[in-house]
């Protein structure tokens, strides 16, 4: 078990989890919940989260990051069909001096471009919410096929 499980009442991603704050869901199963990122680095660029809570890798429940990684096999591959990147990163920051901003444990899957010149830590701009929700019903439904 984690050794941090419960909804923590001032995480957004626990509130994200239980339905109180809307996301762009593409996915979800008992574990976690895949979601497009609000501030994305590039089109189609979305989280997958534990819905278990734990701040960060160090405290996960080996189980829970296993199942993150197990979803991003189905998301990433999905993401690179519908946006056609040049490649993605799957990354994931632990501690404000990697770029952690939501302390609630997270995979980024950041699709990139050859010349798109993004930084590791490349900063939070608001994204197109059309693009996003129209991409992010794409990327659910290339996962369901
Ligand atoms: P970090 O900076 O911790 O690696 O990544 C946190 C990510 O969560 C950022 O890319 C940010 O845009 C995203 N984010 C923060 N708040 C929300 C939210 O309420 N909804 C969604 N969908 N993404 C969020
Ligand atoms: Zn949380």
């Amino acid at each position: 078990m984690s050794t941090d499980p419960a909804p923590k009442s001032d995480c957004i991603f626990c509130k994200v989890v239980a339905g109180e704050i809307p996301c762009f869901k593409i996915y979800e199963d008992d574990a976690t919940l895949a979601f497009m990122d609000i501030n994305p680095g590039n089109p189609g660029h979305c989280l997958v989260i534990p819905k278990n809570h734990a701040a960060d890798a160090y405290s996960i429940d080996a189980e829970d990051f296993a199942a993150v990684a197990r979803t991003c096999t189905k998301v990433a591959p999905a993401v690179r069909d519908v946006v056609s990147p040049d490649g993605i990163n799957l990354v994931q920051a632990n501690g404000e001096g990697a770029g952690q901003s939501v302390f609630h444990v997270h995979m980024h899957i950041l699709p990139r471009r050859n010349d798109d010149n993004l930084l590791m830590n490349w900063g939070h701009k608001p994204g197109d919410m059309d693009e996003a929700k129209a991409l992010g019903e794409k990327i659910a439904a290339r996962i369901a096929e």
